[in-house]
C-alpha cells in the first residue's frame, strides 16, 4: 500500500486513550514502512500520530491552509504544503495517498471522513478507507449509519465501504487487503 491519509482530532480528547492509540496507529504506519499524510499541524491527536510515524523513520507529509499554517504546523515535518484553502487541503491530502483512515476527532474529522465517503460512492475513487472506532468513541455514529440505511438514505453496499476495527494494525491489515467492489450511487 502507498501512504496513509489520517483524519483525526486536532484534540487530544478527555481520555489519555486518544492519544495512545493515535501514538500506537503512527507507530503501526512506520511498522508498516508507509508514509503518512495529514493535516500538518502538530496539535491533538493530529501531532501524535505525525510524531511517531516520524520516530519511525518514515515520512511525514503535512497540508495546511494558509490562514493558519503560522498557528499550529508541525515544524520537524518531511514535507509541508502550505495551500489556499480547506478544499484544496483536502483534495490534495486525498490525492497523496492510497488509503484513508480517520481517527477520533470532531467536526473536522467527521467532514473529512464523510466526503471521502461520498466520494466514494459516487466512484470518483476506489481507496480504502477506515476507521478506527478507539473504545467505542464512534458506535454512536454507526449506530446512526445503520438507521440512516434502514431509512433508504444508504445503500447497504455503500456502508460497507468503511471498514472499522479497533486495532491500528489490524486495521491497516484490512485496508490492505482491501479489494473494491463495484458500487453505484445511481439506481436508474
Ligand atoms: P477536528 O476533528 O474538528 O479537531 O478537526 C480535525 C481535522 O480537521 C483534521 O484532520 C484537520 O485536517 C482539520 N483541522 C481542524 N482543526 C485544525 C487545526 N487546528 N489544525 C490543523 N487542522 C485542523
Amino acid at each position: 500500500m502507498q501512504d496513509v491519509c489520517v483524519f483525526c482530532g486536532s484534540s487530544p480528547g478527555e481520555d489519555p486513550v486518544f492519544m495512545q492509540s493515535a501514538k500506537a496507529l503512527g507507530e503501526a504506519i512506520g511498522k508498516a514502512s508507509m508514509g503518512l499524510v495529514y493535516g500538518g499541524a502538530h496539535v491533538g491527536l493530529m501531532g501524535q500520530v505525525a510524531d511517531a510515524v516520524l520516530a519511525g523513520g518514515q515520512k511525514v507529509v503535512g497540508v495546511i491552509p494558509q490562514s493558519f499554517a503560522h498557528k499550529v504546523s508541525h515544524t520537524e515535518l518531511t514535507e509541508l504544503h502550505v495551500v489556499d484553502s480547506m478544499h484544496t487541503r483536502k483534495a490534495m491530502m486525498f490525492e497523496l495517498a492510497g488509503a484513508c483512515i480517520a481517527l477520533p476527532g470532531g467536526f473536522g474529522t467527521l467532514e473529512e471522513l464523510t466526503e471521502v465517503l461520498t466520494w466514494a460512492q459516487l466512484e470518483f475513487h476506489q481507496k480504502p478507507i477506515g476507521l478506527l472506532n478507539i473504545n467505542g468513541y464512534y458506535d454512536a455514529l454507526l449506530a446512526f449509519f445503520d438507521q440512516a440505511v434502514l431509512a433508504g438514505f444508504i445503500k447497504p453496499q455503500h456502508l460497507e465501504l468503511l471498514i472499522v476495527h479497533h486495532d491500528p494494525t489490524e486495521l491497516l491489515k484490512l485496508l490492505e487487503d482491501y479489494k473494491p467492489k463495484h458500487v453505484t450511487k445511481w439506481s436508474h
